[in-house]
């Protein structure tokens, strides 16, 4: 199997599961306990709590674990809101987030609040300008992700940030794509509140953490036993955690090799898919995530073909997001950023630091029949 599809879910890496082993043979307490076997487990957490912080420049205190990207985003949406009663009933976000803020938005829609999308330009990027352009007296919050999870764009972050802040509005970001693969300095970018994933930099499934500087953010959304500072009740997850501070740890010691790495096997990748004929780069061909490579097809067909042929050949990719493997979130970006007819022809191929060039030439090898193949099949064109 080749496994090109890290956008959706990593592998765990050795660092993350060696620190995690001990969690459930031996130090399996409750870190609420008041015993020292509790306490034992409450230091792991707090420990990972630094180390979580520190690799995002981040204070201990400011960071606050939950079960990954969906719900911080959600939680960090939430929380702005709640905390901002009385302010405003006005959002800024943009069309290409990914559903966990887009579904979070309705939800507040629901509860009276208005939302502006900002449509992203062809490379999937929101400008500062545009940001001004849509902000009111009433905008509370502005939340737009750091790097996209279909095209793979970096996004302006800091500068997006100065400019909710100059109109007294607080800022959210998805770093769910960004966080063990990129730097991340918070107070360098300046922004209130930050999500981020463990399975998506070598972590386990079910971790994550919101950062929030504001006091009082997050607010309680899962009510009980008052863990987490009384924000997110519920005993703690400590393998998941402790798992999730080793890989960003790892991710962020060895940063500048790896992403060198992933990013000359993306570039050999890139050219020679773009020798396809009718293939062509989503996203931003500069500002994008070492590991992420995306493109889309003339073939008139559904991206759904090339990704169960590939799968047939034991290339596991996808077309842009996991959760949406079988709907339409990665046309939906797609079109949002210009791409037309072609956006359901989507292709998504993201690598790690496990995969290799000799990875990369069998994909390379593969792909241009799979694409004619496609081409000149009569079926399951697009309507
Ligand atoms: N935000 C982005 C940008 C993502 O890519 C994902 C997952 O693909 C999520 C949020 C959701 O994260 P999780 O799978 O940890 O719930």
């Amino acid at each position: 199997m080749i496994y090109v599809d890290n956008s959706a879910t990593t592998p765990v890496s050795e660092a993350a599961l060696e620190a995690m082993i001990p969690c459930f043979r031996e130090q399996y307490g409750n870190p609420s306990a008041i015993y020292g076997f509790g306490q034992e487990a409450k230091k792991l957490l707090e420990s990972s709590r630094a180390a979580v912080a520190d690799a995002i420049g981040a204070k201990s205190s400011e960071i606050y674990f939950c079960s990954g990207g969906t719900e911080s985003d959600n939680w960090a949406i939430y929380s702005a809101c709640e905390r901002s009663r009385g302010k405003g009933r006005h959002i800024v976000s943009q069309a290409a987030e990914h559903s966990a803020v887009l579904r979070a938005l309705e939800k507040m829609e629901e509860r009276g609040y208005e939302v502006t999308l900002l449509q992203p330009d062809r490379y999937g990027t929101i400008t500062p300008v545009q940001l001004e352009r849509a902000m009111r007296d009433d905008t509370i919050l502005v939340s737009i992700m750091m790097a996209n999870n279909v095209v793979g764009t970096v996004l302006p972050i800091e500068s997006l940030c100065e400019t909710a802040h100059s109109r007294n509005a607080l800022f959210h970001t998805d770093a769910v794509q960004a966080a063990g693969h990129i730097p991340i300095d918070v107070r360098e970018l300046g922004v209130d509140m930050l999500s981020m994933s463990a399975h998506k930099f070598h972590g386990p499934k079910g971790a994550g953490a919101l950062f929030s500087k504001i006091p009082r953010i997050p607010a309680p959304y899962i009510t009980g036993g008052g863990q987490e500072k009384g924000a997110r009740s519920g005993t703690e997850n400590i393998p998941g955690i402790v798992g999730m501070a080793a890989a960003l740890r790892d991710a962020a010691d060895n940063m500048a090799r790896d992403s060198r790495y992933v990013a000359m096997l993306r570039d050999a990748l890139v050219a020679r898919v773009l020798e396809i004929p009718g293939a062509k780069l989503t996203g931003d061909p500069e500002n994008r995530l070492p590991g992420h490579a995306s493109f889309v097809f003339d073939t008139g067909k559904d991206g759904a073909h090339l990704i169960n042929m590939l799968s047939e050949e034991g290339i596991c990719a996808s077309s842009g997001s996991a959760c949406s493997a079988s709907s339409t979130e990665a046309p939906h970006v797609l079109t949002a950023m210009g791409h037309g007819s072609a956006s359901r022809s989507a292709l998504r191929i993201t690598l790690s630091k496990y995969n290799t060039m000799d990875e990369i030439h069998a994909i390379t090898q593969r792909l241009p029949s799979l694409v004619a193949k496609l081409k000149s099949r009569k079926e399951a064109s697009i309507s």
